[in-house]
């Protein structure tokens, strides 16, 4: 297990700082997040220290996500909510405060706190299909 001494997720996953468990697995810890944005928001998390979604490595990534499925039902049936948001930020500019990959489990509410803005733009005429083309190249590479 990969842990670094100064990251508070790992230093939770260890028990070496408690947390307010609801699910644990070899790969995966789930517990109540200690600022929730609503009563249930949960984070999961993976016990070896990743800094970034993308340096997962895909069978890691693939055991963290296993649970989510039955974490989804029980913050459902624990909040009376049947929406929730799925959320992992991933970097400072996209709100990443704790460096070590976790997904946010946010039960949501017809008009609550959270908000979302969801401002969507337009592709101008074949902007689209080029940056399309630009993923498809790029992804023979990464
Ligand atoms: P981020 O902004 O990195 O996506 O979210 C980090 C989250 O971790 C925040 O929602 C914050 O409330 C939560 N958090 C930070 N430190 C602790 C802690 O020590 N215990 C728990 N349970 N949550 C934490
Ligand atoms: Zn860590």
């Amino acid at each position: 297990m990969s842990q670094s001494d100064a990251c508070v997720f790992c230093k939770i996953a260890s028990g070496r700082i408690p947390c307010l468990k609801v699910y644990e697995d070899d790969a995966a810890l789930a517990f109540l997040d200690i600022g929730p944005l609503a009563e249930g928001h949960l984070l999961l998390v993976p016990k070896d220290h990743c800094e970034r979604l993308e340096e997962m490595p895909g069978d890691l990534l693939g055991r963290l996500m296993q649970p989510v499925g039955r974490l989804a039902r029980a913050l459902m049936a624990v909040t009376g909510t049947g929406d929730y948001n799925l959320l992992c930020n991933t970097g400072r500019a996209a709100g990443q405060a704790v460096m070590h990959v976790h997904f946010h489990l946010i039960p949501r509410t017809p008009g609550d706190a959270l908000g979302y803005r969801w401002p969507a733009g337009k592709y101008e005429p074949g902007r689209g299909e080029e940056i399309a083309e630009r993923f498809v190249r790029a992804l023979r590479t990464v």
